[in-house]
């Protein structure tokens, strides 16, 4: 029997975001920009029984969605395996992946075997030289490739993320659209963030809601808001083009949605934070591997999140000069400050 928690300021546990691997085969140059990277010592990673257990208490407490999120979730082996025990969860209601879609091609069909139900690729660019300027990855035909694997795979939905910057690839936002809408996927364009790791922000290179809106409408005409239902609405904002093309614009860094947000996340070695932002998590991996009963572990969720106050896209947004997060030593002095430790 489900008991919906809720936390300071009423918002419900709702949605949980499983960081499976704190290692990527990309260097996004928004997420990962830095040559060196401190790892998550191997034996703290949480084995799939692990997160299977954790996931089971926070869907006991009304959370009825999950996602699978990294580094990059398609390199931890077997991943059809967590995909089939998380899957066999009575609560869960949406089963999802973010991924940047290298290792897509050849998993997609055993992962929408297993349960997955819907996948989001992340997509920068249509150019194979831009990727292997800003992501160091020679692999875009790959990312192409698993996009249109997936979108025939059978998942509920396919979706990709585009994280859009000036100066890298904001001449690309109508090309992404037409390439989304010729794959029959749906496109959310995401501004770029001050989150951890990405040590090369600047305000100045940030591409709003207002600046995609404006190229938009430019080219397509007027362009409807669609009504966002329900807590899970949120983060995507969602338009109509005039021809009925639907698309999504995430506006975390200039007007953000903390008061509707009912994520958490889990890093690879179990350490749960109630926000992306957030400066310290709670190790759940402690009491997991000291044999806390479920009991225990259920009451320390509940308590935990009754105290929620954390909106901290909302507290950045106030900032009057606003710069990176964390620099290198903040980053080196704690690696699950990184966003592909935390999880996108
Ligand atoms: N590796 C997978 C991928 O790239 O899809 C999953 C993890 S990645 C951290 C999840 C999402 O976070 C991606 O869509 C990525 O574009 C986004 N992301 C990473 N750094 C970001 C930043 N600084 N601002 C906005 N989005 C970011
Ligand atoms: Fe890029 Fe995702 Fe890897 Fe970060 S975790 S470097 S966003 S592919
Ligand atoms: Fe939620 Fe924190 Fe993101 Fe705000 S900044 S939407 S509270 S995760």
């Amino acid at each position: 029997m489900t008991t919906p928690v809720l936390d300071h300021l009423s918002r419900p546990l709702g949605s949980l975001r499983l960081s499976l691997t704190d290692r990527c085969n990309m260097r996004c140059r928004y997420c990962m920009p830095e040559e060196e990277y401190l790892w998550l010592p191997r034996e703290s990673i949480l084995t799939f029984e692990e997160f299977d257990r954790l996931a089971g208490m926070f869907l006991g407490l009304g959370a009825t969605k999950i996602r699978l999120t990294g580094g990059e979730p398609l390199l931890r082996q077997d991943l059809p395996s967590l995909v089939r025990m998380l899957s066999r969860q009575p609560e869960l209601e949406d089963l999802a992946m973010t991924t940047n879609g290298i290792l897509l091609a050849d998993q997609a069909a055993a992962l929408h075997e297993a349960g997955l139900h819907r996948v989001t690729v992340s997509l920068d660019t249509l150019r194979p030289e831009r990727m292997l300027a800003y992501a160091r990855s020679p692999k875009h035909p790959q990312v192409l490739e698993g996009i249109t694997t997936a979108k025939k795979t059978g998942f509920r939905a396919v979706k990709l993320n585009s994280v859009i910057i000036r100066g890298f690839n904001d001449d690309e936002i109508l090309d992404l659209l037409e390439y989304a809408r010729a794959h029959e996927v749906e496109l959310r364009f995401i501004e770029y963030m001050d989150v951890g790791g990405a040590t090369k922000w600047s305000m100045a290179d940030v591409v709003s809601r207002a600046d995609l809106l404006r190229v938009i409408g430019e080219r397509y005409g007027p362009v409807q808001p669609v009504a966002a239902v329900g807590w899970g609405a949120a983060p995507a904002e969602r338009f109509l083009l005039p021809d009925g093309t639907q698309f999504g614009i995430i506006a975390s860094t200039t007007a953000p949605f903390c008061r509707s947000c009912d994520r958490s996340r889990i890093t690879a070695d179990g350490t749960w934070y109630l926000c992306l932002y957030a400066e310290e998590g709670i190790d759940l991996r402690h009491f997991l591997r000291q044999g806390a009963s479920d009991g225990e572990l259920r009451a320390l969720i509940c308590e935990t999140w009754a105290g929620r106050r954390d909106r901290g896209a909302e507290a950045r947004h106030a900032l009057v000069d606003r710069g990176v997060l964390y620099a290198l030593e903040g980053l080196r002095a704690d690696p699950r400050r990184e966003m592909h430790t935390r999880g996108g």
